[in-house]
C-alpha cells in the first residue's frame, strides 16, 4: 500500500563472493504489514539478500535502511535489538535445551518489551506438547516452527523467512500460511524466500523475481508468472 512508509528500503545493494556478484545492484522496499516473496532460481541471491539485511554479512555497496535509520553491515544481534529477526533454511537450536528452554532463551536475548509469552508461542505453533523435550528430538517442521517461535519471541517489526515452509504437508502448509497472515495483520513486515509457489501465491502480497542477484520483475505472482522474461529464467535456470 503506497500511502504507509516503508519500513525496510534496500538500494542498489551488492554483495560479492570472491569475483562472484551473489548482489548485483538489488533495491526494494517493503512496508509495515506486508508479505513481500524473494523467488526466482537457485542461485539467484535470494538467500544472500535475507542473509545481509539480516546482519549475517555486510554488503559490498548499496544502502540499507531500516526504520530510517542506515543498518548495512549492522551485526545480527544489534539488528535483533532494533526489530529485524529471521529463521533459517535449517535450523540450530540450542539442541539439548529443551523447547521451552530455547525460547526461554530467545525472549532473555532479544529483550523486547511486549513480546508474546512463551504458553502463548507453544501454543500458537504447536509446540506444547514437546515442550519440555529436548530440541534434539523435534521433527523438521517442529524444528522449523522453534526457529519461527525464537524469532518471534524477540518481536521483530521485520520478519525475515527463508524456506520456513519446506518439508511442510499440506494441512501443515495452509495453517502455517494463516498464522503468517495473523502476523503480517499485527502489522509486521515479513519477507519470504520460498520454493513453493502455490504457498508464495497463497501469502504473498507482491513479489520480487531475482534473477543473478538484480530485480528482473515486481508485482504480483500472478503477474509475474506471465512475463515472459519470468517465465525464461525460470525455464532456463
Ligand atoms: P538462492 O537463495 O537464490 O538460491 P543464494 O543467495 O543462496 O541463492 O546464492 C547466490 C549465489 O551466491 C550462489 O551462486 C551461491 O553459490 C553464492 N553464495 C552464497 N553464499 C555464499 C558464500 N557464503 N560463499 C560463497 N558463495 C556463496
Amino acid at each position: 500500500s503506497p500511502e504507509k512508509n516503508p519500513i525496510l528500503k534496500v538500494s542498489k545493494l551488492v554483495k560479492r563472493f570472491g569475483g562472484f556478484h551473489a548482489l548485483d545492484g538489488l533495491s526494494f522496499h517493503v512496508v509495515p504489514g506486508e508479505i513481500l516473496g524473494l523467488v526466482g532460481p537457485n542461485g539467484s541471491g535470494k538467500t544472500t539478500a535475507i542473509n545481509v539485511i539480516s546482519g549475517l554479512y555486510a554488503p559490498d555497496g548499496g544502502e540499507i535502511v531500516f526504520d530510517g535509520a542506515s543498518a548495512g553491515g549492522v551485526a545480527s544481534h544489534k539488528l535483533v535489538h532494533r526489530g529485524i529477526n529471521r529463521t533459517f533454511q535449517v535450523p540450530k537450536p540450542f539442541l539439548s535445551l529443551t523447547v521451552r528452554e530455547n525460547i526461554q532463551v530467545a525472549l532473555a536475548y532479544g529483550g523486547a518489551t511486549g513480546a508474546p509469552s512463551i504458553a502463548e508461542l507453544l501454543e500458537d505453533f504447536r509446540l506444547k506438547e514437546v515442550a519440555d523435550r529436548p530440541a534434539a528430538d523435534l521433527n523438521s517442521a517442529q524444528q522449523k516452527m522453534l526457529d519461527l517461535t525464537r524469532a518471534l519471541a524477540t518481536r521483530p517489526r521485520l520478519l525475515l523467512l527463508d524456506e520456513l515452509a519446506a518439508g511442510l504437508n499440506p494441512a501443515e502448509l495452509d495453517w502455517i500460511a494463516g498464522r503468517i497472515k495473523a502476523l503480517a495483520a499485527t502489522g509486521m513486515a515479513i519477507i519470504v524466500v520460498e520454493h513453493l509457489m502455490g504457498f508464495i501465491e497463497q501469502i504473498t502480497d507482491r513479489v520480487i523475481v531475482l534473477n543473478a542477484g538484480k530485480e528482473i520483475f515486481e508485482g504480483t505472482l500472478a503477474t509475474a508468472v506471465r512475463e515472459p522474461q519470468v517465465i525464461e529464467v525460470f525455464l532456463g535456470g
